[in-house]
């Protein structure tokens, strides 16, 4: 089906994307598997690329166009490559537009230069040990003193979590407010006394990402690096999680076809009985549904963007999208790998890894129940 989503310049900027990706990323990338992180240098380099911060304001050194299509194409291309451990994602679609839309004018002077020249990594650390799906239960916390906010506590399963210059840490700051009310985004920076990450987790995908561990003991933070309003945090992070949902979907959208694309290559090419396995009517079948379903994800997700863009893309229809592209994404990579043979269950070949990278995608960004809960309530249930 013809796509309509982009225009000459999307596909002129994918042109420099997967450029970057082969020359910068992909020979790199299984060292930064072994290493499980990835070299910050190739940060800067993205920056000068112009891949980081392309919706910032040029006067802070970004790209100065504010079109989610940008980033479409940018997680599109880091999908097709299998460019999992690079947290350039999560830096443009779901920091970005806290800083942006949240950030004081001396915040964005501070923060977006080095955001956008890949010199500044950024995280947001919302989950702890006891507290993922349910943030009411988060016990970080933090208390004014003179001027400053002394936070202490920890988080865990943090993406770019070791090698973060700025964290954006979800804590409580009203100690009497129930559930959700009461907490804040305080902005912890490297450096700052007290803040030390703990491991580095060990996954069974997404190998050259640190997903860390993250601790504050009594790390005074600046009245200054508070973001958004005191104590409306579950707010801000309610406006901002549909974007981060969306782009999940968009990665699922792409993961789908790819997989699609390198399974119908194998099945052409691999004989069993004299034929190509791709030619059993039950394998043709498998496929047939695949691509079909992949069709559906596709166009179902380019609407979806383009109700994000015009600003319609409702809360519910973020963790629609979420779900049911994550949820097929694994399907589809399941039955792929299945159709690879013994050759799926290698790690050299990139089903493997793409089944083993795409299982979280069901599980981060909100858990595929939990979506289900967010759709169940705008049913009125
Ligand atoms: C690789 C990776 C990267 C991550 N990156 C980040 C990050 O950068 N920042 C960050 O803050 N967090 C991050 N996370 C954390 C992630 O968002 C949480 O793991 C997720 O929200 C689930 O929380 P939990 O692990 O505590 O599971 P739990 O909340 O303990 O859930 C366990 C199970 O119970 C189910 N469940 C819970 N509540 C309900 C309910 N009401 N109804 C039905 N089922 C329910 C869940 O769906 C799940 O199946 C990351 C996680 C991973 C694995």
């Amino acid at each position: 089906m013809q796509r309509t989503l982009t225009e000459p310049e999307h596909e002129a900027f994918r042109e420099t994307v997967q450029t970057f990706l082969e020359r910068r990323v992909v020979p790199r990338h299984p060292d930064w598997e072994k290493a499980g992180i990835v070299d910050r240098e190739v940060w800067v380099e993205a920056g000068k690329q112009g891949l980081l911060g392309m919706d910032v304001p040029e006067e802070y050194g970004g790209g100065g166009v504010a079109d989610f299509r940008y980033n479409v194409v940018l997680d599109e291309e880091m999908t097709r490559c299998g460019a999992s451990g690079l947290g350039i994602g999560l830096h443009n679609d779901i920091i970005a537009p806290y800083l942006l839309g949240l950030g004081t004018d001396e915040q964005k002077a501070r923060w977006l230069p080095p955001f956008c020249s890949g010199e500044m990594i950024t995280a947001i650390a919302m989950s702890e040990p006891g507290a993922g799906s349910d943030l009411q239960g988060i016990r970080t916390h933090a208390r004014r003193d003179g001027g400053d906010w002394v936070l202490s506590g920890g988080k865990t399963f943090i993406t770019n979590g070791i090698n973060s210059d700025l964290v954006l840490v979800v804590a409580r700051t009203d100690p009497d407010a129930d559930g959700a009310r009461g907490l804040s985004l305080l902005a912890v920076e490297r450096g700052m006394p007290g803040f030390e990450r703990g491991r580095n987790l060990d996954k069974i995908g997404l190998k050259a990402q640190d997903t860390a561990e993250l601790f504050f003991d009594e790390v005074r933070v600046p009245a200054a690096n508070l973001v958004g309003e005191e104590n409306r945090g579950f707010v801000h992070l309610m406006e901002n999680l549909p974007q981060e949902r969306l782009s999940i979907a968009v990665v699922a959208a792409a993961a789908c076809e790819k997989l699609l694309e390198l399974t119908l290559d194998y099945v052409k090419g691999r004989q069993a009985f004299g034929r190509p396995v791709g030619s059993f009517q039950h394998n043709r079948f498998v496929l047939a549904e695949i691509a079909t379903q992949t069709t559906i994800a596709r166009t179902y997700i380019d609407e979806c963007i383009r109700q994000h863009l015009r600003g319609q893309l409702t809360v519910s229809d973020a963790a629609m999208a979420k779900w049911w592209t994550t949820d097929l994404q694994n399907k589809v990579a399941d039955a792929c790998l299945q159709l690879h043979g013994g050759y799926g269950y290698m790690t050299e070949y990139p089903v493997a890894r793409a089944w083993l990278d795409g299982r979280v995608q069901a599980i981060y960004g909100g858990t595929n129940e939990i979506m289900k809960e967010i759709v169940g309530r705008g049913l009125g249930l």
